[in-house]
Protein backbone atom coordinates (compact mmCIF):
# COMPACT_ATOMS: atom_id res chain seq x y z
CA UNK A 1 0.00 0.00 0.00
CA UNK A 2 1.32 3.20 -1.45
CA UNK A 3 0.67 5.47 1.68
CA UNK A 4 2.15 3.23 4.25
CA UNK A 5 5.28 3.85 2.77
CA UNK A 6 4.96 8.17 3.11
CA UNK A 7 6.52 7.77 6.76
CA UNK A 8 9.04 4.92 5.97
CA UNK A 9 9.86 7.51 2.74
CA UNK A 10 9.73 10.63 5.18
CA UNK A 11 12.09 8.79 7.31
CA UNK A 12 14.98 7.68 4.82
CA UNK A 13 14.95 11.41 3.72
CA UNK A 14 15.74 12.41 7.59
CA UNK A 15 18.25 9.49 7.97
CA UNK A 16 20.22 10.70 4.22
CA UNK A 17 19.60 14.52 4.79
CA UNK A 18 21.23 15.39 8.11
CA UNK A 19 24.24 13.20 7.69
CA UNK A 20 25.05 14.38 3.83
CA UNK A 21 24.97 18.06 5.14
CA UNK A 22 27.03 17.69 8.42
CA UNK A 23 29.81 14.92 5.70
CA UNK A 24 29.93 18.01 3.37
CA UNK A 25 30.40 21.25 5.99
CA UNK A 26 32.92 18.90 7.55
CA UNK A 27 34.67 17.79 4.26
CA UNK A 28 34.42 21.64 3.72
CA UNK A 29 35.45 23.02 6.83
CA UNK A 30 38.41 20.82 7.66
CA UNK A 31 39.79 21.64 4.24
CA UNK A 32 39.87 25.12 5.42
CA UNK A 33 41.77 24.57 8.41
CA UNK A 34 44.23 22.28 6.85
CA UNK A 35 42.71 19.07 8.59
CA UNK A 36 42.37 16.00 7.08
CA UNK A 37 39.30 16.24 5.59
CA UNK A 38 38.36 12.93 4.32
CA UNK A 39 39.23 11.21 7.90
CA UNK A 40 37.29 14.07 9.40
CA UNK A 41 34.34 13.48 7.56
CA UNK A 42 34.01 9.51 7.84
CA UNK A 43 34.39 9.95 11.44
CA UNK A 44 31.46 12.41 11.49
CA UNK A 45 29.56 10.31 9.64
CA UNK A 46 30.58 6.93 10.76
CA UNK A 47 30.38 7.80 14.85
CA UNK A 48 26.74 7.44 15.64
CA UNK A 49 23.77 9.86 17.01
CA UNK A 50 26.28 13.18 15.84
CA UNK A 51 28.66 12.28 18.37
CA UNK A 52 31.39 12.35 15.87
CA UNK A 53 30.34 15.48 14.39
CA UNK A 54 30.57 17.18 17.77
CA UNK A 55 33.67 15.62 18.56
CA UNK A 56 35.05 17.48 15.53
CA UNK A 57 33.55 20.72 16.08
CA UNK A 58 35.64 20.49 19.82
CA UNK A 59 38.87 19.10 18.05
CA UNK A 60 39.20 21.38 15.16
CA UNK A 61 41.91 23.41 14.65
CA UNK A 62 41.43 27.27 14.42
CA UNK A 63 41.99 29.00 11.10
CA UNK A 64 41.73 32.62 10.37
CA UNK A 65 38.83 33.62 10.29
CA UNK A 66 39.85 37.38 9.82
CA UNK A 67 39.06 39.20 6.72
CA UNK A 68 40.19 42.79 5.29
CA UNK A 69 37.48 45.44 5.80
CA UNK A 70 38.86 47.10 2.43
CA UNK A 71 39.21 44.17 0.01
CA UNK A 72 37.93 40.90 2.10
CA UNK A 73 41.57 39.07 1.98
CA UNK A 74 41.81 36.74 4.93
CA UNK A 75 44.74 38.08 6.95
CA UNK A 76 46.53 36.89 10.15
CA UNK A 77 45.99 38.41 13.79
CA UNK A 78 49.86 39.71 13.76
CA UNK A 79 49.26 41.35 10.23
CA UNK A 80 49.36 45.49 11.19
CA UNK A 81 48.60 46.41 7.22
CA UNK A 82 46.58 44.06 4.46
CA UNK A 83 49.50 42.39 2.39
CA UNK A 84 46.37 42.61 -0.57
CA UNK A 85 45.38 46.14 -0.28
CA UNK A 86 47.36 48.03 2.30
CA UNK A 87 44.71 48.79 4.62
CA UNK A 88 46.32 49.69 7.97
CA UNK A 89 44.46 47.08 10.32
CA UNK A 90 45.93 48.02 13.49
CA UNK A 91 47.71 51.06 15.18
CA UNK A 92 51.20 51.18 15.45
CA UNK A 93 54.21 52.98 17.21
CA UNK A 94 55.20 56.19 15.24
CA UNK A 95 58.95 55.57 16.16
CA UNK A 96 59.20 51.79 16.54
CA UNK A 97 56.58 50.84 14.35
CA UNK A 98 55.23 47.89 16.53
CA UNK A 99 51.52 47.59 16.94
CA UNK A 100 50.06 48.75 19.87
CA UNK A 101 47.05 49.41 21.53
CA UNK A 102 45.16 52.79 20.64
CA UNK A 103 44.54 53.25 24.20
CA UNK A 104 47.76 53.58 25.05
CA UNK A 105 49.78 56.45 26.35
CA UNK A 106 53.32 55.07 25.71
CA UNK A 107 55.08 53.01 23.22
CA UNK A 108 55.91 49.43 25.57
CA UNK A 109 59.13 48.74 23.27
CA UNK A 110 60.39 52.72 22.95
CA UNK A 111 58.64 54.68 25.92
CA UNK A 112 58.02 57.37 23.00
CA UNK A 113 54.84 59.05 23.74
CA UNK A 114 51.96 57.97 22.26
CA UNK A 115 49.06 60.22 23.20
CA UNK A 116 48.64 62.70 20.39
CA UNK A 117 49.12 60.13 17.92
CA UNK A 118 45.74 59.92 16.39
CA UNK A 119 45.72 56.99 13.01
CA UNK A 120 43.44 56.27 10.53
CA UNK A 121 42.69 52.58 11.13
CA UNK A 122 40.58 49.90 10.31
CA UNK A 123 40.61 46.67 12.23
CA UNK A 124 39.90 43.26 10.54
CA UNK A 125 36.16 41.70 10.61
CA UNK A 126 35.75 38.28 12.05
CA UNK A 127 33.64 36.31 9.32
CA UNK A 128 30.56 34.29 11.07
CA UNK A 129 29.97 30.51 10.72
CA UNK A 130 26.67 30.74 9.34
CA UNK A 131 26.55 27.27 7.84
CA UNK A 132 27.01 25.83 10.90
CA UNK A 133 24.23 27.71 12.46
CA UNK A 134 22.45 26.20 9.66
CA UNK A 135 23.24 22.50 10.38
CA UNK A 136 22.24 23.01 13.90
CA UNK A 137 19.06 24.54 12.76
CA UNK A 138 18.50 21.80 9.97
CA UNK A 139 19.12 19.07 12.99
CA UNK A 140 16.95 20.43 15.06
CA UNK A 141 13.77 21.61 12.38
CA UNK A 142 13.74 18.14 10.47
CA UNK A 143 12.99 16.21 12.79
CA UNK A 144 10.35 18.26 13.86
CA UNK A 145 8.83 18.58 10.38
CA UNK A 146 9.06 14.99 9.76
CA UNK A 147 6.70 14.56 13.21
CA UNK A 148 4.44 17.28 12.14
CA UNK A 149 3.81 15.19 8.90
CA UNK A 150 3.27 11.84 10.08
CA UNK A 151 0.84 13.58 12.07
CA UNK A 152 -1.01 15.28 9.38
CA UNK A 153 -0.70 12.13 7.33
CA UNK A 154 -2.57 10.23 10.13
CA UNK A 155 -5.07 12.57 10.56
CA UNK A 156 -5.82 12.92 7.08
CA UNK A 157 -7.43 9.95 6.30
CA UNK A 158 -6.29 8.80 3.06
CA UNK A 159 -8.55 5.81 1.87
CA UNK A 160 -7.17 2.52 2.34
CA UNK A 161 -7.06 0.05 -0.37
CA UNK A 162 -10.05 -2.42 0.71
CA UNK A 163 -14.27 -2.35 1.27
CA UNK A 164 -16.42 -3.16 4.40
CA UNK A 165 -20.11 -3.77 4.39
CA UNK A 166 -21.83 -3.83 7.87
CA UNK A 167 -25.16 -4.39 8.61
CA UNK A 168 -27.27 -4.96 11.80
CA UNK A 169 -28.37 -8.36 12.99
CA UNK A 170 -31.26 -8.59 14.76
CA UNK A 171 -30.75 -11.16 17.81
CA UNK A 172 -33.85 -13.30 17.01
CA UNK A 173 -32.82 -13.24 13.48
CA UNK A 174 -29.15 -14.70 14.49
CA UNK A 175 -30.15 -17.59 16.60
CA UNK A 176 -32.69 -18.37 14.04
CA UNK A 177 -30.29 -18.61 11.13
CA UNK A 178 -29.98 -22.31 9.74
CA UNK A 179 -26.92 -21.25 8.09
CA UNK A 180 -25.20 -20.77 11.52
CA UNK A 181 -23.65 -24.10 13.25
CA UNK A 182 -25.25 -24.74 16.95
CA UNK A 183 -21.58 -24.40 18.03
CA UNK A 184 -21.38 -20.84 16.66
CA UNK A 185 -24.19 -20.07 18.48
CA UNK A 186 -23.35 -21.44 21.89
CA UNK A 187 -20.07 -19.86 21.81
CA UNK A 188 -21.89 -16.46 20.55
CA UNK A 189 -24.85 -16.95 23.76
CA UNK A 190 -21.61 -17.50 26.14
CA UNK A 191 -19.71 -14.46 24.43
CA UNK A 192 -22.79 -12.04 24.92
CA UNK A 193 -23.51 -13.59 28.77
CA UNK A 194 -20.07 -12.19 29.69
CA UNK A 195 -20.30 -8.95 27.92
CA UNK A 196 -19.71 -5.62 30.23
CA UNK A 197 -22.15 -2.17 29.62
CA UNK A 198 -19.36 -0.16 28.78
CA UNK A 199 -17.01 -1.97 26.54
CA UNK A 200 -17.90 -2.70 22.64
CA UNK A 201 -16.79 -6.49 21.79
CA UNK A 202 -15.97 -8.11 18.63
CA UNK A 203 -15.50 -11.98 17.37
CA UNK A 204 -13.01 -11.62 14.33
CA UNK A 205 -12.28 -14.50 11.93
CA UNK A 206 -9.48 -14.04 9.74
CA UNK A 207 -9.59 -15.18 6.26
CA UNK A 208 -6.84 -14.96 3.90
CA UNK A 209 -7.37 -15.55 0.45
CA UNK A 210 -3.53 -15.28 -0.50
CA UNK A 211 -0.85 -13.11 0.43
CA UNK A 212 -1.99 -9.92 0.26
CA UNK A 213 -6.00 -10.01 0.30
CA UNK A 214 -8.07 -10.94 3.39
CA UNK A 215 -10.97 -10.75 4.51
CA UNK A 216 -12.33 -9.94 8.02
CA UNK A 217 -15.07 -11.27 9.70
CA UNK A 218 -16.40 -9.51 12.73
CA UNK A 219 -19.34 -10.13 14.80
CA UNK A 220 -19.68 -6.90 17.24
CA UNK A 221 -21.84 -6.40 20.24
CA UNK A 222 -22.85 -3.18 21.65
CA UNK A 223 -24.28 -3.88 25.32
CA UNK A 224 -25.06 -0.03 24.85
CA UNK A 225 -25.51 0.84 21.76
CA UNK A 226 -28.18 0.62 20.81
CA UNK A 227 -29.89 -0.12 17.24
CA UNK A 228 -28.22 2.31 14.81
CA UNK A 229 -29.86 4.62 13.98
CA UNK A 230 -26.74 5.44 11.41
CA UNK A 231 -23.66 3.38 10.58
CA UNK A 232 -21.23 5.05 8.70
CA UNK A 233 -18.20 3.70 8.00
CA UNK A 234 -15.00 5.37 7.43
CA UNK A 235 -11.30 3.92 6.68
CA UNK A 236 -8.29 5.79 7.09
CA UNK A 237 -4.63 4.56 7.00
CA UNK A 238 -2.99 5.04 9.92
CA UNK A 239 0.83 5.09 10.98
CA UNK A 240 0.88 1.37 10.20
CA UNK A 241 -2.27 -0.23 9.55
CA UNK A 242 -5.74 1.44 8.22
CA UNK A 243 -8.14 2.11 10.31
CA UNK A 244 -12.34 0.87 10.42
CA UNK A 245 -14.70 3.84 11.85
CA UNK A 246 -17.91 3.06 12.74
CA UNK A 247 -19.99 5.63 14.31
CA UNK A 248 -23.36 5.12 16.21
CA UNK A 249 -26.08 6.40 17.41
CA UNK A 250 -28.43 5.27 20.31
CA UNK A 251 -32.27 4.44 19.83
CA UNK A 252 -34.42 2.90 22.30
CA UNK A 253 -33.36 -0.60 21.82
CA UNK A 254 -30.37 -1.24 24.19
CA UNK A 255 -28.12 -3.10 22.63
CA UNK A 256 -26.87 -3.79 18.77
CA UNK A 257 -25.52 -6.89 17.03
CA UNK A 258 -23.90 -6.26 13.53
CA UNK A 259 -21.96 -8.34 11.45
CA UNK A 260 -19.18 -6.19 9.65
CA UNK A 261 -17.08 -7.57 6.76
CA UNK A 262 -13.88 -6.06 5.56
CA UNK A 263 -12.23 -7.35 2.36
CA UNK A 264 -8.17 -5.90 2.61
CA UNK A 265 -5.10 -5.68 0.63
CA UNK A 266 -2.67 -4.29 3.36
CA UNK A 267 -2.42 -5.27 7.64
CA UNK A 268 -5.42 -5.97 9.82
CA UNK A 269 -7.45 -2.85 10.32
CA UNK A 270 -8.15 -1.31 13.76
CA UNK A 271 -11.42 -1.20 14.43
CA UNK A 272 -12.80 2.21 16.18
CA UNK A 273 -16.22 2.13 17.33
CA UNK A 274 -18.22 5.20 18.40
CA UNK A 275 -21.34 5.80 19.96
CA UNK A 276 -23.25 9.30 20.18
CA UNK A 277 -19.44 10.04 19.33
CA UNK A 278 -17.79 8.58 22.68
CA UNK A 279 -14.69 6.51 21.15
CA UNK A 280 -15.56 3.52 23.41
CA UNK A 281 -13.01 0.74 24.24
CA UNK A 282 -13.42 -2.23 22.22
CA UNK A 283 -12.69 -5.94 23.11
CA UNK A 284 -11.80 -8.63 20.28
CA UNK A 285 -11.83 -11.75 20.37
CA UNK A 286 -10.09 -13.58 17.60
CA UNK A 287 -11.98 -17.10 16.41
CA UNK A 288 -11.36 -19.74 14.17
CA UNK A 289 -14.76 -19.57 12.89
CA UNK A 290 -16.61 -17.18 11.04
CA UNK A 291 -19.02 -16.18 13.33
CA UNK A 292 -21.26 -14.10 11.31
ZN1 LIG B 1 42.94 44.49 2.11
ZN1 LIG C 1 57.67 52.33 19.72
Amino acid sequence: MIYALIPIFIAIVIVICIPVMVGVYVYQDAKKRNMNAVLWTLIALIVPSLIGFIIYLLVRTNYSDLKCPKCDNTVLEQYIVCPNCGNKLKSTCPSCGIAVNPEWKICPQCASDLSFTKQDFTPPYHIKDKALWKILLAIILIPLIVIFLIIIINLSGIPSSGSCSMSEVGFDEYFNDELISEDTKDYVKNWLENASENNVYALCYEYSLNEENKDYYYLIYTPSGGGAKDISLGQSAGLLSPKTEINLWKTENKEGLYSLMISINDNKPKIEVTVEDKKMPINITMVDFNPT
